[in-house]
């Protein structure tokens, strides 16, 4: 969608690029390293500096213990950690568990390496899965659980009671989950980002992947992080030196730096980002689609029902030829036959931008009518 958006010169509310400005702080601190010639490879875990600043953030944030020196990976994005992660601890012909809508590459990723995945599914309006489906989903193949909260795409933010079952079920089932926390910091009022690592008998089983192409607006930086259990994160480690040596270094300063901004930025981060969600959601509504207003992420799922389409890719392609804009169509987040009423918009846009698009919107809407 991102393609046909160019051809077409629309508004691309489709992938979570976050093309809002980056952070001022943070990129001083990448052109000064870019400057001073700190040009080489790092540890392959990444510059002590930015390991020690993430156990920081980790303990006072997250509630997540962890030693820099042997639990923390700096890896190349969230989603190098994430295929480290799997990579280091799966075989082929274990399997995995995901909750459905899904984020594609918590499958594909996995699938690659011949892991079967098993998905169970959430339901709107709060995207809450039926915890005998869930237990019913674990069998003597599988070895995790993924959790992204909040959750691209659906917005959900996984509460305490829902993470002590997963946990309880990984305990009894002898797994690992692997969290996706990339969203932490974008959580809207009325929920709270709880991190698995931080529940009582789960810090050896978790293994918690996170980064800062959102919280930061940098998706093109490619900087993340694993923190895992002392006895996984040294295969993490390797496997990261492998494939990559190490994240870009520059970079690495520039998000140390990052890492020391007042905490009122993360809160203007999701106060920002609520806004946009509430300007979103109305104009869909406006729109004649049927939006689930997201917990927390950037992304907003919204029901095509009535709007004539039999498949979300027919909707989406429409959508954007008849009024400019881009979204995702919902199958890219099920499995086949399922999620075909349903589009992805993401709305990490610029206001101004984001105010344009929902004028095309309501036009479209008035279109229809
Ligand atoms: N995890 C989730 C759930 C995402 O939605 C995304 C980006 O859209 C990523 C990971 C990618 O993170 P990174 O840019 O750090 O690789």
């Amino acid at each position: 969608m991102s393609v046909l958006c160019t051809e077409a010169g629309g508004i691309n509310l489709g992938q979570g690029i976050c093309d809002i400005d980056t952070e001022h702080l943070v990129a001083e601190g990448a052109i000064d390293a870019i400057r001073e010639n700190l040009a080489t490879y790092s540890r392959m875990d990444g510059i002590d500096l930015l390991r020690k600043r993430i156990a920081e953030k980790a303990a006072s944030f997250n509630r997540i213990e962890a030693d820099p020196d042997g639990q923390i990976i700096v890896t190349v994005g969230a989603t190098g950690g994430y295929a480290m992660a799997v990579l280091a601890t799966l075989e082929p012909g274990d399997e995995i568990i995901v909750f459905e809508p899904w984020y594609g590459y918590h499958v594909s990723t996995p699938k690659l390496l011949g892991v079967g995945v098993r998905s169970v599914r959430t339901h709107p309006p709060d995207w809450r899965f039926d915890p005998d489906e869930l237990a019913a989903a674990f069998n003597d193949r599988t070895r995790a659980i993924v959790v992204c909260t909040p959750s691209n795409p659906s917005g959900k933010v996984f509460r305490r009671e829902e993470l002590e079952l997963i946990g309880q079920l990984a305990i009894e089932h002898d797994c690992l989950v692997f969290t996706d926390e990339i969203y932490e910091y974008i959580v809207y009022e009325g929920s709270v980002h709880l991190s698995m690592a931080s529940m009582p008998g789960l810090a050896d089983r978790v293994i918690t992947i996170s980064g800062f192409s959102k919280t930061f607006s940098i998706t093109g930086w490619r900087i993340g992080y694993v923190i895992a259990p002392p006895d996984i994160a040294p295969g993490i480690a390797l496997l990261n030196d492998l494939f990559y040596v190490c994240a870009p270094t520059p970079l690495q300063w520039g998000v140390a730096a990052g890492l020391e901004i007042d905490q009122s930025y993360y809160r203007k981060l999701a106060e920002d980002y609520e806004d946009k969600r509430d300007m979103l959601a109305s104009a869909l509504r406006d729109a004649g689609f049927q939006p689930w207003v997201p917990q927390g992420a950037y992304y907003m799922l919204a029901g095509t029902g009535g709007l004539g389409y039999d498949h979300s890719r027919e909707a989406a392609e429409s959508l954007l030829e008849r009024a400019g804009v881009a979204a995702v169509p919902g199958a890219a987040f099920h499995p086949p036959g399922a999620g075909e009423d349903l589009l992805r918009f993401c709305f990490a846009k610029s206001f101004e931008d984001l105010e344009e698009a929902c004028r095309r919107l309501r036009d479209f809407g008035r279109k229809g009518d």
